[in-house]
């Protein structure tokens, strides 16, 4: 293993280029955290790293059994119970909090503040795919076995290797696998975990998916709406003229769409589901479409949700102005609505943090290149909240994420598990 491979120096390099306002944040921060060689030469650390390489075909076992079992959002508590009894026996005590996340917590010595690791349980897959794993040369195939059964398998390892080698941290581990991470879960999971642990979190470790080539220091804000038009209905003959939900919501729509985001902070929109009416030959009594809204930049996410609300309020206006002029008076009036399906919030990791201190010199050590990557995770809720998080992947090879052909090949697997154990480690703190 090289001590002191290129990309050390081309980063040592990079970091006397940068002002001095930033190189005095990366100097208090390099003091907040253990150094690698400090790390590496501790005992128990040392026989951690072997262990969390010789864990390799467990964690494997692990990451088929947990995949086998179905975790849909909202329905993770089955795949919940097999976790809690994994964790335990690494020697924790593992609980189920009200939102369904397993939380175990591995106590520190000497420091009252936690380093919370994450990943989460459920799936994009509905109830009833089939989850059954498939063994294809290395690869093994079946739905969510990246995503999140690489993540959950290395929190597993991190567990195990940690026991077995009685690492003693300063800072306590909290180890969960939280639910709502997918879907319209909206991180209720992590919410609940930074809200137990909020005042003692010192750092946010979300393990997601595969690979060591990312970290994840940016969260990418979205928004989901739901906009409900609702109106009396009638023939489409007998009442042409009534007031009309569908073409209401057209209207609106498509005033939306000529809306210009910014190209920088990236924003985007996408009316995703429409729904409405009941016959061709009937004025329908409801419409509705579902609407995401993402953008690099709160404000611009703010201007967009604005938008939309106007271009609605407008369709709606529109189509009671063409109801009055075809002899409607302004009863029936539309009734809109629009409601929240969820809101991501955005913020980002300072480019000082210890945290970021920490998994860069734990890639130097292992010889890793990984680039900074902004993404939607359930790191979005501590950086939101100002709290220092990254999300990474548990390492391995993947692809088809969100598909029937997701696949998950295990080479790696130890250089993602090092990885973790490092980071973690440096930010934690190690009893000698
Ligand atoms: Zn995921």
């Amino acid at each position: 293993m090289q001590l002191f491979p290129a990309y050390c120096i081309l980063l040592s390099m990079a970091l006397t280029l940068r002002s001095q306002r930033a190189a005095a944040a990366a100097q208090s921060s390099a003091e907040e955290i253990v150094s690698i060689d400090a790390l590496v030469k501790n005992r128990r650390v040392a026989q951690a790293l072997s262990a969390a390489g010789e864990l390799n075909a467990w964690s494997t076992e692990q990451q088929v059994r947990l995949t086998e079992v179905p975790a849909p959002t909202f329905q993770e508590g089955a795949r919940a119970e097999l976790v809690r009894k994994l964790l335990l026996e690494s020697g924790l005590r593992p609980r189920v909090d009200s939102a369904g996340n397993v939380v175990a917590e591995r106590p520190g010595n000497g420091r009252k503040d936690v380093v919370l690791l994450s990943a989460h349980l459920d799936t994009v897959f509905p109830a009833g795919t089939s989850v059954k794993v498939k063994k294809e040369g290395r690869r093994l195939e079946a739905p969510g076995i990246s995503d999140n059964g690489a993540g959950l398998a290395a929190l597993l390892c991190l567990a195990r290797a940690l026991h077995q080698a009685k690492v003693h941290t300063q800072s306590a581990i909290v180890f969960a696998a939280n639910t709502g991470e997918e879907g319209e879960g909206n991180l209720r999971g992590m919410r609940k975990l930074v809200e137990s642990y909020r005042n003692r979190l010192r750092a946010v470790i979300a393990v997601d998916g595969a690979a060591t080539d990312h970290v994840t220091t940016v969260a990418l804000a979205s928004r989901r709406l739901e906009v409900i038009l609702a109106g009396l209905g009638g023939h489409s003959w007998a009442d042409f003229g009534m007031p009309n939900p569908i073409h209401a919501l057209a209207r609106g729509v498509s005033r939306f769409l000529a809306t210009r985001v910014s190209e920088n902070p990236r924003t985007t929109y996408n009316v995703g589901v429409i729904q409405g009416g009941s016959a061709v030959n009937s004025i329908p009594e409801r419409a509705l479409v579902k609407v995401d809204l993402r953008s690099e930049s709160a404000a611009e996410l703010d201007r967009l949700e604005s938008a939309l609300r106007k271009a609605v309020d407008a369709g709606v206006a529109e189509e009671m102005a063409a109801a009055k002029e075809l002899g409607h008076g302004s009863d029936p009036r539309i009734e809109l609505q629009i409601r929240s399906l969820g809101e991501r919030p955005g913020g980002a990791l300072p480019e000082g943090a210890a945290l970021l201190a920490a998994v860069r010199q734990a890639d130097c050590f292992l010889d890793n290149e990984s680039r900074l990557e902004l993404s939607s995770t359930d790191a979005n809720i501590p950086l939101s909240l100002g709290i220092p998080a990254i999300a990474v992947g548990g390492g391995g090879r993947s692809g088809g994420a969100h598909s029937a052909a997701e696949w998950y090949d295990a080479t790696g697997r130890d250089l993602g598990a090092k990885r973790l154990l490092l980071t973690v480690l440096a930010v934690a703190g190690v009893e000698p």
